[in-house]
């Protein structure tokens, strides 16, 4: 049986990752903030209970993902999915919150390299050696022809450097890391104008990693195939 491990999978597109990798035979370790308070995870598992396990995960706090990694320490993960992400607004004249900033770059940016450095040898172990990024075509300066957004546009553009030069560092081990841009989705954070709906960004997204080889690594990919310049 396959394994991922996903963030942020209580709500949104980690979520649908989680139905979908467990409804197609995988095993899922799938991390919340509150288990507690996860109720469409809680549902979830409860539906998939060979496959599903519900880890407690704030990426932001190291230490955490450092129990966990222990925890998993003799397990062999296929695909590591940091997806967890959020959307902190600031525009040109907004008044510059850099509390906010440091924290949208310890979740969004940070946090993927933690969770690569602390996961790589159960990556190592399996048989895909997948870390997957799930970054935002916000993140792509080539793209950016609508300013704004400074500090998501900035904190995906950091992690496409740090997946970059994990792809480089990781070579040697196997694994491929990649980003992806998972469209524009109906979730919380895409708002309800959204294009497409996380069922179609997420099995799109699934395709794309499932054709993945060492020969892409270090490349940002789109949930329908196609290359985003950085
Ligand atoms: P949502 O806002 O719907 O979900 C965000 C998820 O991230 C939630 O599960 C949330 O958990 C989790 N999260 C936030 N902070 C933390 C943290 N400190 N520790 C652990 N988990 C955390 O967003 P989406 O599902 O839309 O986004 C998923 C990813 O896709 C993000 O990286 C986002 O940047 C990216 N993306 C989304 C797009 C879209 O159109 N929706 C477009 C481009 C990229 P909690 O419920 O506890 O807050």
């Amino acid at each position: 049986m396959k394994a991922a491990l996903i963030t942020g999978a209580n709500r949104g597109i980690g979520l649908e990752f989680s139905r979908q990798y467990a409804a197609d035979g995988w095993r899922v370790f799938a991390c919340t903030r509150h288990p507690q308070k996860s109720d469409a995870l809680n549902t979830l598992a409860a539906e998939f209970p060979q496959q599903i396990t519900v880890h407690a995960l704030d990426v932001g706090d190291h230490a955490q993902i450092e129990q966990l990694a222990q925890s998993l320490t003799n397990e062999s993960i296929d695909l590591l999915l940091n997806n967890a992400g959020i959307y902190t607004s600031c525009h040109k004249d907004d008044n510059i919150d850099q509390e906010a900033w440091m924290h949208s770059f310890l979740i969004n940016t940070i946090a993927p390299l933690k969770m690569a450095q602390m996961f790589s040898p159960q990556i190592a172990r399996g048989s895909q050696k997948s870390i997957v990024t799930i970054s935002s075509k916000m993140g792509s300066i080539a793209d950016n022809s609508s300013g704004g957004s400074y500090i998501y546009r900035s904190s995906k553009a950091a992690v496409n450097m740090v997946v970059k030069s994990l792809a480089i560092d990781l070579k040697t081990a196997g694994i491929t890391a990649v980003v992806l841009h998972p469209g524009w989705v109906k979730t919380d954070m895409g708002g309800p104008n959204a294009l497409i709906s996380t069922a179609q960004s997420v099995s799109g997204m699934r395709n794309v990693i499932d054709h993945l080889t060492l020969a892409d690594s270090g490349k940002f990919i789109a949930y329908d195939g196609k290359m985003i310049p950085w």
